[in-house]
């Protein structure tokens, strides 16, 4: 017997508890019992993305709320800059294009994370720009990105707005709204939230919601306005997916209950010690710098091979390479209901995969660079 595990950066694991809460007979969204729920859900919400601003919550998932923005806060012809350094990055450039937005694309390469002075030459080159688009964990290359270094470089440089997708970041890395001077973060329900797809979140700043009173671009079930209004009495616009919000009532519980400082810690540790043991297995790390929410890895040779094994004898599903990193990496989330059994199982598994391909390593090494680093992390905080 084996046991299914889903390493994937989104969607992640979800906790039996969650799950058990979902597989509730469904209440009714216009009930107190419903209300009372949404209360403790939207103000844990605000506790989750550290901001005193309404976290509104979206069914959809994370694109969806992406989009929500994009219609709610520009026009077309505004002008924004999107850093492009992976996958994600780049489709908030195709997005921003196909609501007919004027785009300056920053180019960084896949794997790296924008150089400050790139982005300090940009917004003074362009003194007329509504927003600038950042990914904070860029999951397709398993890169972090330094959003309160940039907020403030754009704050310093510009009167546009700091967007961030923080789909693979909120509740993974520290992100603190308010005292970054964020305007837009965004995520969703399937990466650090330890929940199902299908809700997306989004907090907009003061200055924020004043640019959404100019923007004329058409909208209807997005309309954030409308979703602020019936956010104030603990509502939604429409039906929300009910079971995922009481669902999402208990993992907001268990995240906050852990701390919300020993959450980012744990992602930390997670991805420092498999980082360690991807090394000492003689593998390469691929990105920098790193994020704690996905570990990039350079394919073995015989990769696909190698994948293969890992999926069927192992029964663990990483995720592989995106677009021109398709056949070069695969990537190993930590995301979520994550923890050091999980750290040791992927190494574990992943030696063992290596050896059936011949790779050539010191059997053992990988899972006592995991465990050391645990160690030593232990030693450290006592
Ligand atoms: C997963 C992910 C997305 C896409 O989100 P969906 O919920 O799949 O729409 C966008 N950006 C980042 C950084 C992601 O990790």
């Amino acid at each position: 017997m084996i046991k299914p595990r889903l390493f994937s950066p989104g969607p992640s694991s979800v906790p039996e508890k969650v799950n058990l809460a979902m597989a509730q007979p469904i209440i009714h969204h216009r009930s107190a019992e419903f209300q009372e729920i949404s209360e403790r859900v939207n103000s844990s919400l605000q506790k989750l993305f550290c901001t005193s601003q309404p976290v509104l919550t979206l069914t959809s998932s994370g694109t969806g709320a992406i989009e929500a923005t994009m219609q709610n806060l520009f026009s077309v012809g505004d002008k924004g800059i999107f850093v492009n350094n992976g996958k994600f990055a780049e489709r908030l450039g195709s997005m921003m294009r196909g609501f007919g937005m004027e785009t300056i694309e920053i180019t960084v390469d896949w794997g790296t994370s924008v150089r400050h002075e790139q982005l300090i030459e940009a917004l003074r080159k362009h003194p007329d720009l509504k927003c600038v688009w950042l990914v904070h964990s860029e999951t397709s290359t398993g890169v972090f990105t330094d959003i309160e270094l940039c907020a403030k470089i754009i704050h310093e440089n510009s009167e546009a707005l700091v967007c961030v997708d923080g789909i693979s970041s909120v509740g993974v890395h520290t992100l603190l709204f308010d005292s970054w001077q964020i305007d837009v973060a965004i995520t969703s329900s399937q990466k650090g939230l330890m929940m199902p797809p299908g809700l997306a979140f989004v907090c907009l700043s003061e200055q924020a919601w004043k640019f959404s009173k100019k923007s004329t671009l058409p909208k209807y079930y997005f309309d954030l306005a409308k979703a602020k209004t019936a956010w104030l009495k603990n509502s939604t616009p429409w039906t929300p997916a009910i079971n995922l919000v009481v669902g999402l009532d208990i993992s907001l519980n268990q995240i906050l209950n852990e701390g919300l400082e020993n959450v980012w810690n744990r992602h930390e540790l997670l991805s420092k010690s498999v980082r360690a043991g991807i090394k000492a297995v003689d593998l390469k790390l691929f990105g920098f710098p790193a994020s704690h929410a996905v570990t990039a890895i350079e394919l073995p040779d015989n990769g696909t091979e190698f994948l293969s094994i890992l999926k069927n004898k192992h029964k663990i599903t990483v995720a592989s390479g995106q677009d021109k990193l398709k056949n070069i990496i695969f990537r190993i989330g930590h995301l979520g209901y994550s923890d050091e059994g999980d750290a040791l199982t992927i190494l574990s598994a992943i030696e063992q995969s290596l050896k059936a391909v011949g790779h050539n390593f010191t059997a053992g090494a990988g899972v006592m660079a995991v465990q050391q680093t645990i160690l030593q992390t232990i030693q450290q905080n006592k």
